[in-house]
């Protein structure tokens, strides 16, 4: 499904879909002095689109959908899946000082702290590490654990949840990322990451119609 600008040609199909459907591609054709053959991708686009729906041997309807009840439903059909990026994660062990080193390296805004198991434990932002720099302490001997947000204050997603939800968590807890997490007996598992980015990247993908 998509949420596209419609060219003059596929508006006026859609004119006559809406005084006279059901009513065959031929017959469109027919009232726009055109073959069925040059309409087809117009007809293709617009049922795609979720404007028109076809029936065999009916015809076209109009779907009576309008632009943006089409934008609301292709939102509800973006999954974090979809637009997820890699996690990077350190172990609660590791010095601030290389944090910091390794939030410059893999060119991240946070990074998800785990502990021995693999599992999460805390969340590291920009201003966390900044924040850590202002004092006197000495940065390669500061555990991360000790700076770090910590669970159970973590909010975190699943790959299945839909992408309009964590840009809901996003604006509400004022965060830039969540950790894709799966559950397991010892606690949670960071499988993947998603941030401001990855929402921003499927903003654009709807207005250009490849959602
Ligand atoms: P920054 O602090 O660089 O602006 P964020 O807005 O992401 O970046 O982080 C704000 C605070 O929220 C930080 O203290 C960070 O540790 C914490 N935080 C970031 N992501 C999460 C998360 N998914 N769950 C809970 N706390 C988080």
């Amino acid at each position: 499904m998509r949420t596209i600008e419609l060219n003059s040609r596929q508006e006026q199909i859609l004119q006559i879909v809406k005084e006279n459907g059901p009513i065959t591609g031929e017959n469109i054709a027919d009232r726009l002095n055109l073959t069925r053959a040059t309409l087809r991708p117009d007809l293709a686009i617009l049922t795609m689109a979720g404007y028109l729906d076809a029936r065999p041997r009916v015809g076209y309807f109009y779907t009576g959908k309008s632009g943006v009840q089409l934008l609301t439903e292709n939102l509800k059909n973006i999954y974090v899946k979809d637009y997820q990026s890699i996690p990077v994660v350190i172990n609660e062990s590791v010095s601030v000082y290389d944090a910091i080193v390794t939030m410059f390296l893999e060119d991240v805004g946070t990074l998800f702290v785990v502990d021995q198991n693999s599992i999460l434990v805390g969340v590291l932002s920009r201003k966390d590490l900044l924040r850590a720099s202002l004092g006197k302490q000495e940065l390669a001997a500061l555990p991360v654990n000790i700076i770090m947000t910590r669970m159970p204050n973590i909010t975190v997603c699943q790959k299945e949840d839909l992408l309009i939800d964590i840009a809901v968590k996003l604006i509400e807890k004022q965060i830039d990322a969540l950790p894709i997490v799966k559950e397991t007996e010892k606690g949670y598992e960071v499988i993947g990451r998603v941030t401001k980015t990855n929402i921003t990247k499927a903003f654009v993908a709807l207005a250009s119609g490849d959602e």
